[in-house]
């Protein structure tokens, strides 16, 4: 190239200009030889397999077909994959990468299912499967295994970084049972919700009992969808008291499902179910802005409440999505609350050094100078050697060990150390649980200075104890 250049004697300028001309000629050709190669590859093989890739309505409009023009002896297996969340992968890496898990998942998919099946993107991150064979049990049980082994090998992204990636899958046949092509596509999603509820990289094959069993969960994840939509969800508050001023300090908020038909819904009936799905994320965002909403709108029609404190609840599950810091900061942005007039409570603070991404959050919590509250303390947890290396601001004992502390001796000794700690350390002691005056009198007794519990209030409406 060199000499080339030299013999046509062009000016220093003109020859760099066509170096770089050249090259870029060179890289695009390249770009797109290889993309034809794996498109090609693609093509062939998916016709090596004869799997035919179709969109989800020609799916559903096939197993529809299908079904109508089954006789008894022919049988039919659909399979529906996700990928396990989704929605902070999205987020994490982008749709691109992400659309890219997808088609690479579907490519390895093509590798296990049995010739002439078919395959379908079901929606963002769920891959239908058509499998026109009679298969038993045993075979089920394999193509779900090879299926799963098959997907949840990592994914090498664009940046060439490797990233590990987890199913679940969902199996149902055509049997005598069925009433409809929708039924069976129903089932499949009863199959796929109790593959997710048994963990990460497990399949389920429907049957009727896992039907009965499931219907009550499934209807409830299709009513949290809904709920989402509709903006079913509150907040509901609880007055913390300082027992020595004798006023309320806080208020935890605590969330609540307004279900249409079945009343106000505690917790325990929807986070789990969330924790599942991923929607965990955004019901944490959602209760932090409505918290700040309403404290912002608060302090503007109580100046005196300026230093009354609003405390969250943030699960584990939360704390492992690497981006929940920098949401809530985006979201605390908005608002002009003094920080430590925030409190996040967090349980089980033993895996805080076991897992990078709920250090990290909670170091960044702790940078934009939110309060910290270890929540539902309790003995298990009372080792002070996991208390040292991490900053908080109260530490709540949990009402079962403030119940234990009353009718044991040694248990109370452990409460007192831990008020006697608390002071060393300039945090606070929170006693949940306080139900009526005997609780009351035995935790002022102690020294501990904050009390909580259905004696100073239930948890109720904001209209109830602020406005
Ligand atoms: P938690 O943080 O330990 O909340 C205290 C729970 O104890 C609340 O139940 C409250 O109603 C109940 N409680 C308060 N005082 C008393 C009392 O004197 N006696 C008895 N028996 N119970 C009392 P709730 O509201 O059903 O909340 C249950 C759990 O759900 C909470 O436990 C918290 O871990 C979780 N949670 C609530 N809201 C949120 C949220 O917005 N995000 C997350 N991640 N978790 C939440
Ligand atoms: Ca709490």
């Amino acid at each position: 190239m060199k000499n080339l250049l030299l013999e046509l004697n062009l000016q220093p300028g003109v020859a760099i200009f066509l170096v770089i001309l050249v090259t870029v000629i060179f890289v695009v050709a390249t770009f797109f030889l290889i993309r034809g190669i794996k498109n090609e590859r693609n093509r062939a093989l998916a016709e090596k397999y004869r799997i035919k890739e179709l969109d989800r309505e020609s799916f559903a409009q096939m197993v529809s077909y299908e079904y109508t023009s089954a006789n008894e002896d022919t049988h039919f297996t659909v399979m529906l994959i996700k990928i396990t969340d989704s929605e902070n992968l999205k987020t994490t890496l982008g749709e691109k990468q992400f659309n890219r898990i997808v088609s690479t998942v579907k490519e390895r998919l093509v590798h296990v299912i049995p010739h002439g099946s078919k395959i379908c993107t079901y929606d963002n991150d769920r891959i239908a499967v058509f499998i026109e064979e009679d298969m038993d049990a045993i075979g089920l049980t394999n193509l779900a295994t090879m299926s799963i082994n098959e997907a949840k090998k990592p994914v090498v992204l664009l940046t060439r970084a490797k990233i590990d990636i987890h199913v679940n899958a969902g199996i149902a046949s055509n049997d005598e049972f069925n009433q409809s092509a929708d039924e069976i596509l129903q089932n499949i999603e009863i199959a796929l919700a109790n593959a997710i509820s048994a963990g990460v990289d497990k399949y389920s094959i429907y049957s009727e009992e896992l039907a009965v069993r499931q219907s009550e969960e499934y209807r409830h994840y299709k009513e949290i969808k809904e709920a989402i939509a509709n903006q079913q969800f509150t907040l509901y508050y609880q007055p913390i008291y300082d027992l020595k001023a004798n006023r309320v300090i806080a208020y935890e908020s605590l969330v609540r499902w307004n279900h249409p038909t079945l009343g106000v819904l505690p917790p325990d009936k929807f986070l789990p179910i969330m924790e599942q799905t991923g929607d965990i994320n955004w019901i944490g965002s959602w209760a932090f802005d409505r918290m700040l909403k309403l404290q912002s709108a608060h302090i503007k029609a109580h100046p005196e409440d300026e230093n009354l404190i609003f405390s969250m609840n943030l699960s584990p599950k939360q704390l492992m999505y690497p981006h929940l810091a920098e949401e809530f900061r985006k979201i605390y942005k908005n608002y002009r609350i003094p920080p430590q007039n925030i409190c996040l409570e967090i349980v089980e603070f033993a895996i805080f050094d076991k897992i990078p991404e709920v250090s990290s959050n909670i170091v960044k919590l702790t940078q934009m100078g939110f309060k910290i509250a270890i929540d539902d303390f309790g003995l298990e947890m009372s080792s002070l050697k996991l208390l040292e290396n991490i900053d908080f601001n109260w530490i709540k004992l949990a009402r079962k060990f403030i119940e234990q502390a009353q009718d044991d001796f040694l248990i109370g000794g452990v409460v007192e150390t831990l008020v006697g700690f608390s002071k060393q350390k300039n945090c606070k002691i929170v006693a949940e649980g306080v139900e009526d005056e005997i609780i009351l009198k035995y935790v002022k007794g102690l020294n501990i200075h904050y009390g909580q519990g259905y004696y100073f209030g239930k948890p109720l409406p904001y209209e109830e104890y602020l406005a």
